[in-house]
């Protein structure tokens, strides 16, 4: 096949021609400064009250509790940072402390780090064998100080989806924050932040057609979250900067486009994705596929091979111009097993041999026959070597 097979979805997916189309007039005509008096600022306000509105829209939220940001990573931040700051502020001083996954990105296990360092508290709930979170746990594991739970919608290695709803009731019963990090599952599976009382959302655009570095968090009006970046009066004084006027306005295009497919592209991507994780597992000995069965991303196929490294067979991969990650994208580089895995109990034997299949827009059946053929040469090839 001459062309690039790309299944790494997960990690970033291309700018959709028509969000490039929509942003483009934001770049050289209407680049007035959204924060000026005159008409021609107007342009960029209404252009990012509009994205606004639409997103707002797809979570079943008011326009006023959407805040843009940089990414997944800075909404993440602000989220679990400044919850824990509304606690201090609110209880004398007093530290707080956060309920959360192992199975998280790291935008949230270092974020909770930080916190620690700072003479917060995190804890780590229990995980099952298919990376959920065993409900149970919470109860048993709150403090007195516990103020956020944070738990993520959709797993950005083996694609589990968490049980949300239960968590969000769960919450709230407790009088917690609930904050969950969306960025895997936003555009990809719909989302009721009143019906699953979720408090706090983090998305990225870059994980559903839009441009990289542009991201919101959802925070529900009540929850009188601090501001996190302190400037200007952008975003309501919550977070300060002349806003990235093409990338939000990207961002609300690709949010219409991800929420009209929906339906139609999770049945699609899903037929393909069990075409090909079928043949994998029939046709390739040793073989293991990660995460939950039932409760799982479309777009998600992941497995462990023995006896291979992950890393290697990803670099091999891509000689044969398929695109595939051996983890999580934003880790790679790193030897380690993957913590998502180990969370898991998924020992280093299998652990070392993680491959992530991510499937979108653009996937065809011809390409996951040709990658299942290049994928058995090169677990069979490193085998016969190692
Ligand atoms: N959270 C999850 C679950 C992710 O998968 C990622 C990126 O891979 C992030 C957060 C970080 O998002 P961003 O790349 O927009 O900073």
């Amino acid at each position: 096949m001459n062309k690039m097979i790309y299944l790494d979805h997960a990690a970033t997916t291309k700018t959709l021609p028509e969000v490039a189309e929509a942003m483009a007039p934001y770049q050289d005509i209407y680049y007035g400064n959204p924060s000026t008096i005159y008409e021609f600022g107007e342009k960029s306000r209404d252009a990012i009250e509009r994205a606004r509105g639409m997103i707002a829209g797809t979570i079943h939220a008011r326009p006023e509790e959407i805040f843009f940001t940089s990414g997944g990573t800075e909404s993440d931040n602000w989220a679990l940072k400044e919850a824990v700051h509304l606690y201090e502020r609110t209880h004398g001083g007093r530290k707080g402390h956060i309920l959360t996954t192992p199975v998280e990105h790291h935008a949230i296990l270092n974020s909770c780090e930080e916190l620690k360092q700072m003479g917060c508290g995190a804890t780590y709930l229990d995980v099952d064998e298919s990376g959920r979170v065993i409900l149970s746990d919470i109860e048993n594991r709150m403090e007195e100080n516990t103020c956020l739970v944070s738990v993520m919608y959709a797993n950005n290695e083996i694609g589990t989806i968490e049980p949300v709803d239960e968590l969000g009731r769960m919450a709230k019963k407790h009088k917690l924050i609930f904050h969950t990090d969306a960025v895997q599952a936003y555009g990809h599976l719909p989302i009721h932040v009143q019906r699953e009382n979720i408090d706090m959302l983090s998305a990225s655009a870059h994980k559903f057609g839009g441009p990289k570095g542009v991201g919101f968090l959802y925070i529900r009006s009540e929850i009188n979250l601090p501001a996190f970046i302190h400037g200007g009066g952008q975003e309501n004084s919550m977070r300060a900067g002349t806003e990235n006027v093409p990338g939000i306005v990207g961002m609300g295009k690709a949010a219409e486009l991800a929420h009209r497919r929906m339906k139609q592209e999770r049945r699609r991507v899903k037929y393909l994705r069990d075409y090909l994780a079928y043949r994998i597992l029939q046709e390739i000995p040793d073989v293991r596929m990660t995460g939950s069965r039932k409760y799982r991303l479309a777009n998600n196929a992941s497995f462990c091979f023995k006896g291979i490294t992950g890393e290697a067979a990803a670099i091999l991969l891509d000689t044969q111009g398929i695109c595939v990650s051996s983890g999580s994208a934003c880790s790679t580089g790193s030897i380690e097993d993957s913590h998502v895995l180990k969370a898991t109990g998924i020992g280093s034997e299998w652990a070392q041999g993680a491959l992530r299949f991510t499937l979108g827009a653009e996937n065809t059946k011809e390409e996951m026959a040709y990658t299942v053929e290049r994928v058995k040469m090169v677990v069979a090839d490193m085998r016969g070597h190692a």
